[in-house]
């Protein structure tokens, strides 16, 4: 298998767990990310070694602020990378927060950590959501874009040098601002909610995912309106926010919500 000059079987594939269908052959770099994940996760927690006293005294009181600097080793340099893809990966240092909890908290640990950075094997939390069949692929896309974080929202865009949100105009646009705390989001989930039937205020993408993994993880109806709903829901503030940025659209949540209804009902009830 290793002889040939193009493998027979992928060779990440090897790496997978058994149960996965790999071999279970540890992949190094791999785990090297695993170790300094759980490395930068006991130094958020303040695990007692003299190490993390050192770098809390030295370097940063808070994880969610780290960056490069120029002089730092290279011990710090790779701790800053793990934590920018993790963020990636899940979306907001909550959320990596809240997942490695899962890891290091229950009896699998640093394997079920390990997992995660095995390329192609993710164990990124949006993905059994994101292949639903019910959820077309413009909206998956839109998905995708939200849950990574990489809406092209001013805050940004450097060169673009008026910050005000496209809806209201009032606060500097942020995904955050945009998605949620916006008057426009806020009517629109809260039309959403109640659409649902259920009483609650998600305030951000780590809240949604809650609920996707909880509550609405399931295959029943209400799950996959709730499933669906995000998804199209995410699509149509953000196409909304277009039009009110390039095309001086006034935004009007319950025409926004209208059309955000026909595309649940479309997505569910077309085929
Ligand atoms: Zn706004």
């Amino acid at each position: 298998m290793w002889s040939s000059k193009h493998p027979p079987i992928f060779l990440r594939k090897v790496c997978y767990p058994i149960e996965d269908g790999g071999l279970g052959i540890r992949d190094l770099r791999s785990w090297n990310k695993a170790l300094l994940a759980k490395t930068l996760r006991n130094i958020h927690m303040k695990k007692d070694s003299l190490w993390v006293r050192w770098v809390h005294q030295y370097y940063w009181s808070e994880v969610v602020d780290w960056r490069k600097r120029k002089d730092d080793t290279m011990l710090i340099h790779k701790l800053v990378e793990i934590h920018d893809e993790l963020v990636l990966l899940f979306g907001s240092w909550k959320g990596v927060m809240l997942e490695m909890s899962h890891w290091f908290g229950g009896r699998h640990g640093l394997t079920e950590d390990y997992r995660c950075f095995i390329p192609g094997q993710g164990r990124w939390p949006w993905k059994p959501f994101l292949w639903k069949p019910h959820i077309l692929p413009k909206h998956r896309f839109a998905l995708l874009i939200f849950a990574h974080g990489k809406f092209l929202t001013k805050d940004r865009q450097p060169y673009v040098l008026e910050k005000e949100c496209g809806f209201c105009r009032d606060v500097h646009e942020s995904a955050h601002h945009l998605f949620f705390d916006c008057t426009v989001a806020r009517q629109l989930w809260g039309r959403f909610w109640m659409w649902m039937g259920v009483q609650c205020s998600v305030g951000s993408s780590s809240g949604l995912l809650r609920l996707l993994r909880g509550r609405f993880r399931g295959t029943t109806l209400r799950s996959r309106r709730c499933q669906t709903g995000i998804a199209v829901l995410i699509y149509h503030i953000w196409s909304a926010r277009n039009r009110a940025v390039f095309e001086d659209y006034r935004p009007d949540a319950d025409a926004i919500f209208r059309k955000t209804l026909i595309h649940i009902h479309r997505s569910l009830y077309d085929d």
